[in-house]
């Protein structure tokens, strides 16, 4: 969609890149570790300072007991912290519990480490307040563990969906991976990024979890530097012992001086995430109004910085189609939502757009979207 996008000079809300760029003084400590010799490996699974900055974050961010030299790895972006945890500890024959629609990498990542994916829909459903959100059926879910399951994959604040786990879901799966003795691999990477005064709750800070829970985040979103590729995992000493493994011989290392200027990220004053949660609330809020104005079906996301909606009023074949159409004739481009499922037909109604986006450009998406009925 992105090759599309530039073919047809489309406004691109497709890829989850930030529109933004990372704080001033987190710049300036990556040049100064660079100017200061720091341009070597560092030890394989991360600068120690650094996994020192990750284990406070994990300790007090999210009520996580974590020791920086026995629970932490630092690796090439979350993608190859959740490919390495994976890797560590399925086993030929295992199954991986997902909900769908997922993350793209989900379903590789498991197929690459020998499982057999498991899939649960994630579906639209009405609150008692009359809200909608994305909930999983809990008989669904329970149908999905049997003896094979190794593993779920968590993903809170979820893309594609927004959906933010809340804590009595967490509670229900944290029990049934007692019950299957299977392990929760939780990508949290939009963990700052939370609206309407919801929440962030970790899975790993339940207390029967603590021996059974790997969590993977990283500092791509949070500060608008996906190119750095700092990612980390925080897991269980054995398991840790196999991650760092398997990420020693997948990459090495992350960039050392890079590693040494996410410190500094780490250290940014809470004011800095007030402000990041303001400013993607008001795209979030103006994005929905946008695509609500234009007839997509679709409602507030809790979490993240994507809305899926629901194409099927305007009567295009499927997902794909529309999402060519849209480029060509209106300069708008999205994600098909059939990439977010196993099977494309699951998704052929579905269409994602992404909000980190500079105010302006979405004035003008919001001009181009309203011609979309007069052009069908
Ligand atoms: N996990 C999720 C849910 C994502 O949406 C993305 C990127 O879009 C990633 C992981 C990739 O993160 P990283 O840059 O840390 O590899």
């Amino acid at each position: 969609m992105t090759q599309m996008c530039l073919r047809y000079n489309a406004i691109n809300l497709s890829q989850g890149t930030p529109a933004y760029q990372p704080p001033d003084e987190v710049k300036a400590a990556a040049i100064k570790a660079i100017q200061e010799g720091y341009n070597q490996y560092s030890i394989t699974w991360g600068a120690p300072e650094f996994r020192e900055a990750i284990a406070h974050k994990m300790n007090t961010f999210n009520g996580i007991p974590t020791d920086a030299a026995k629970n932490v790895t630092v690796t090439c972006g979350s993608t190859e912290g959740m490919l390495s945890a994976l890797l560590a500890i399925i086993n030929p024959g295992d199954e991986v519990i997902i909900f769908e629609p997922f993350y793209e990498n989900y379903g590789p990542d498991t197929i690459i480490s020998g499982a057999k994916p498991v899939y649960v829909p994630l579906q639209e459903t009405q609150t008692d307040d009359g809200d909608m959100r994305f909930t999983y059926d809990r008989n669904e879910l329970k149908e999905a563990f049997s003896s094979h399951t190794k593993a779920i994959i968590l993903n809170t604040p979820n893309n594609p969906l927004g959906k933010v786990f809340t804590l009595d879901e967490l509670h229900e799966i944290a029990d049934l991976c007692e019950v299957y003795d299977c392990i929760a691999v939780t990508d949290e990477i939009y963990e700052h990024m939370i609206y309407d005064g919801g929440e962030h709750f970790s899975i790993g800070a339940l207390p029967q979890m603590r021996n059974r829970t790997i969590t993977v985040s990283g500092l791509s979103k949070t500060y608008s530097m996906t190119g750095w590729r700092l990612g980390y995992v925080v897991a269980p000493e054995v398991l840790t012992d196999a991650i760092r493994k398997m990420h020693d011989f997948l990459t090495v290392g992350a960039p050392h001086p890079l590693q040494r200027a996410g410190v500094a990220s780490l250290n940014l004053p809470q004011q800095y995430y007030t402000d990041l949660i303001a400013k993607y609330d008001n795209n979030r809020q103006k994005l929905v109004k946008i695509l609500t104005d234009a007839d997509f079906r679709c409602h507030p996301p809790e979490g993240a910085y994507y809305i899926m909606t629901d194409i099927s009023d305007f009567g295009f074949e499927d997902d794909t189609a529309f999402g060519h159409w849209l480029v060509k004739e209106i300069g708008v481009g999205g994600v098909p939502g059939s990439s977010f499922y196993s099977r494309p037909e699951l998704g052929k109604t579905k269409f994602r757009f992404m909000f980190s986006i500079a105010d302006d450009i979405l004035d003008e998406v919001g001009e181009r979207l309203m011609k979309i009925r007069s052009k069908i």
